[in-house]
């Protein structure tokens, strides 16, 4: 850079028109501060290019150019910082916080009503002194009609409409074969519930399904009669349901002998009469029945000493009658409006 005083004027007017241009065409603070540390700053290329000079000036021309500098320095950090309050004003303001608006909601999971029935009824019978058995689900023939007093030509097969699998093996149709499973592995006296999927080919309609939950329950041991058997259940579905009535139905089943079906008194009427129950004041919830000596003797049990009674349930059926839901579909469409209301 040139030395003379005529020279540096000219670069200094020029450092103050290109800064005043560049304040004047910014239009963040970022880029006024830009021009700040251009001008301000040690770096070169500023206003301290110059400074260095008026020492170096013959001492009459001092005064003169260090007077201009020092106007110019001024007006740059008058005009820096006045444009960067006309843009610090114009800038948008930083988002609102609302303090009165709520919280975003917590996604909270459900568990699903079946589940839910079933950890219930888990409950209560392990309450009762049961423990929880479980089997395979694709199961042996054996295991699922053979073992169960089930004739080959047995017109019970035919309820029975199996998802057969190869060599033998099929999706079990029931939760019964872990009865057997169970027999053969532990000696009596045993007392066990089983809950599991079953799968049958039957139509998908309002109370039906392929595949749905089931829970078996089994008492096995010496002197067991079908006194126990009621006790045991109606005290169960007076937990379950609340103080309720129930009756037994004679019924048949391969595996049990005398073989009953438990009605309780219906919830939505009071058994007074209604449409869930058929107006007739009950509700089927269960099957049961004294397990039939060639049960207990296909697993290997002397049936002459032992005696058992055995129960089957849908927890599906179950939840509807518990939560008032008009069609099993719903239990298994995954809908989250649906799931969500039994979130606790
Ligand atoms: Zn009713």
């Amino acid at each position: 850079m040139s030395t003379s005083l005529d020279d540096l004027r000219t670069g200094l007017e020029e450092l103050r028109r290109a800064n005043l241009e560049a304040l004047a065409k910014a239009r963040s603070v970022d880029e006024v501060e830009q021009t700040r540390i251009a001008t301000l700053g040690r770096a070169r290329g500023g206003l301290n290019d110059y400074k260095a000079h008026i020492t170096a000036l013959p001492p009459a021309d001092r005064p003169a150019f260090g007077a201009l500098f020092n106007t110019v320095k001024q007006e740059l950090e008058q005009a820096i910082a006045s444009r960067h309050a006309e843009l610090s004003a114009s800038a948008p303001a930083p988002a609102a916080v609302d303090l009165s608006m709520p919280a975003r909601r917590q996604w909270r999971g459900a568990r699903h009503p079946v589940t839910i029935v079933l950890a219930e009824i888990e409950a209560i019978f392990r309450d009762l002194g049961f423990t929880v058995a479980t089997g395979p689900e694709a199961e042996h023939e054996w295991y699922n009609f053979g073992a169960l007093n089930f004739p080959p030509d047995h017109p019970a097969m035919d309820m029975h409409d199996t998802l057969y699998l190869e060599r033998g093996g099929l999706l079990r149709t029931h939760t019964s074969p872990v009865q057997i499973r169970t027999l053969q592995s532990y000696p009596p006296p045993i007392r066990i519930i089983a809950p599991g999927n079953v799968f049958r080919r039957d139509f998908f309609d309002a109370s039906h399904a392929p595949m749905f939950a089931q829970i078996e329950g089994m008492a096995v041991d010496e002197g067991v009669s079908f006194v126990d058997l009621k006790a045991t259940l109606a005290n169960f579905a007076n937990r379950f349901f609340g103080e309720t009535k129930t009756r037994f139905r004679p019924s048949f089943f391969p595996f049990t002998e005398p073989s009953a079906e438990m009605d309780v008194a219906c919830r939505i009427c009071n058994g007074t009469g209604c449409a869930t129950c058929k107006q007739t004041g009950w509700v089927e919830i269960l099957g049961c029945g004294m397990m039939h000596p060639s049960v207990l003797e296909a697993a290997g049990l002397d049936a002459q000493r032992y005696t058992g009674w055995a129960f089957g349930m849908g927890p599906g059926r179950m939840a509807l009658q518990r939560f008032g839901i008009p069609d099993i579909r719903i239990e298994y469409d995954s809908d989250i409006s649906f799931l969500e209301q039994f979130a606790q």
